[in-house]
């Protein structure tokens, strides 16, 4: 069994028993658990190659010459492969807009996914889908954020990961959360100097982390993390405590000032990479009408999931972080459980089977949830980061909305974020709010005295990713379509590749 790998939209088959989007640990391991069972398998990836955040270019990358990306890189070799081995249809390049139900469902649920891949766009037919879309950085709105020369962490690690790029010297690293350590670990690996982090993270003895401390103790993060942090502070300067963050220059970052107990402080900076933790990437999620539900210990939300990622949209299961953060160790296990899972709630695996292989996994998952309540409570990000208190701190960067015109339209009464789209815009650039929903739900919270949970976030439509005009032109229509607009019968061939095969 090898992979069929899928370059042009045409060569994707019109239906499958499973449609997964994403090829990240999660969406690699589900293809390779349901390419057992012999289902019709499609992985969609926008990526070039699989691997997904932790993984990428992992089929490309070879251990000689990236050593410095880490063990923890390199073990996504042998999934890497493992899905190379398996029977799906994989189709790099290929984002996917749109998920719905199909028109006519002949035998229960189906759904339709809309993708495109090389500039054509396709519906296909999947009667189950697994959304394995990963997590995205948590915005990090500080004034300055954003001129030339400052970019995310994970943007960061992704040119090193792809292209071995080391960023321009003297470099700072402003946030909180092991994503930043890990980097920086990698750049002083990759050759990196004059590196400075600038910690954010609020002080370790507060009631909220030490209460979860125990778990941390027995979990396979403290030798990992402890490591990563000496390691670190050995070789560069960290600074702790950090309150406040400015990015200073004129038309590209030239330094940054900063806050602690002991005073402000500036420093030199040519590059500057932000980041505040991971949080799930729900925008396909929540277009395809799953519904969301708020994780205060993550401070972020997430589709509502049973335990093994069915949401309440029938044949619409999350894997993986997009479902929760847990990392990559969690989210390959989880895209097994959820695979077996929709697989066997086609039929094609025997309850029992499933039942006893799905306890198996979950137990082998539990080790990985362990000490993420103390790592989430560490590095809960301070609110001055969350909620910008400068206004003319841009916000909504599609819209280059800043948060004192977010305030302003906000005290006019909207009763949630949906609604501030309409007076100012915020959320409708082509990012569909990625960048901002977070920061704009914590600034009305705020604002109006509750909680996120309350407020609620943007609620996407498809297209969740732009498409152009000329791709939904070119798509093939179903003959009911076709009739509805022209009011007449179609009798042309093409429009039977969409009937579903007998
Ligand atoms: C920028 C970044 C860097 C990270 N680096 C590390 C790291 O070095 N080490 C670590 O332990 N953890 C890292 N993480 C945490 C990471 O989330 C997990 O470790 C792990 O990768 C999660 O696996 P996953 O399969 O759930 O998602 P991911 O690995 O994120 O895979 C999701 C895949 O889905 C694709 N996708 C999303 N939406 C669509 C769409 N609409 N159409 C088509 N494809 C789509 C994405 O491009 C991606 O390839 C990182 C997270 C981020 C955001």
């Amino acid at each position: 069994m090898t992979v069929r790998f899928v370059t042009a939209a045409d060569d994707l088959r019109p239906a499958y028993d499973l449609v997964i989007v994403g090829a990240g640990p999660a969406g690699m391991a589900a293809a390779t658990e349901a390419s057992r069972t012999g289902a019709r398998v499609a992985v969609l990836d926008e990526n070039p190659r699989p691997g997904g955040q932790i993984y990428r270019e992992i089929t490309r990358n070879q251990p000689g010459a990236r050593q410095y990306l880490g063990a923890d890189y390199w073990k996504g070799k042998a999934l890497g492969n493992a899905f190379a081995e398996s029977n799906a249809d994989y189709a790099a390049r290929a984002t996917v807009w749109s998920i719905e139900p199909a028109d006519e469902p002949r035998d229960g649920e189906r759904h339709r996914v809309g993708v495109t891949i090389a500039g054509a766009a396709r519906m296909i037919e999947a009667a189950a889908v697994i959304l394995a879309t990963g997590a995205q950085e948590r915005p990090m709105p500080v004034p300055g954020w954003t001129l030339p020369g400052v970019l995310t962490a994970g943007a960061a690690q992704i040119a090193l990961k792809s292209s071995g790029v080391v960023p321009a010297a003297p470099i700072v690293l402003a946030g909180c959360g092991p994503l930043l350590y890990l980097l920086a670990s990698q750049l002083i690996d990759a050759g990196a100097r004059d590196m400075t982090l600038l910690d954010t993270s609020r002080p370790v003895l507060r009631w909220e982390s030490l209460r979860r401390l125990p778990g941390f103790l027995f979990s396979p993060y403290l030798r990992k993390g402890l490591g990563l942090l000496l390691r670190t502070r050995r070789r560069i300067r960290v600074v702790t405590g950090v309150r406040s963050l400015e990015i200073l220059g004129e038309d590209r970052a030239e330094g940054v000032r900063f806050a602690t107990a002991r005073g402000t402080s500036t420093i030199n900076a040519s590059t500057v990479l932000l980041h505040q933790g991971v949080i799930p990437a729900i925008n396909l999620a929540s277009a395809a009408g799953c519904p969301l539900a708020w994780n205060a210990a993550q401070r972020a939300f997430q589709p509502v999931t049973d335990a093994e990622g069915r949401t309440p949209k029938r044949g619409v299961l999350i894997a993986g972080d997009s479902a929760g953060i847990g990392g990559a160790q969690a989210a390959e296990i989880a895209g097994r459980i959820v695979a077996v899972a929709a697989l066997s709630d086609r039929g094609l695996v025997a309850r029992d089977v499933s039942a006893a292989l799905i306890n198996r996994l979950q137990r082998q998952r539990q080790r990985y949830f362990r000490g993420r309540g103390f790592l989430d409570a560490l590095y809960a990000p301070r609110h001055i980061f969350l909620a910008p208190p400068d206004a003319q701190t841009i916000v909504c960067r599609c819209e280059e909305i800043t948060a004192g015109k977010l305030r302003e339209a906000i005290s006019l009464g909207p009763p949630g974020p949906n609604q501030l789209k309409t007076f100012v815009r915020c959320g409708m650039g082509p990012c569909q709010g990625r960048l901002c929903a977070a920061t704009v739900t914590e600034i009305m919270a705020a604002e109006r005295g509750t909680s996120p949970a309350d407020i609620g976030t943007y609620r996407l439509r498809a297209p969740v990713k732009p498409v152009r005009l000329a791709e939904l032109a070119g798509l093939p229509h179903a003959p009911r379509a076709l009739k509805a607009v022209t009011g007449r019968d179609p009798v042309d061939h093409h429009l039977n590749e969409t009937e579903l095969p007998s």
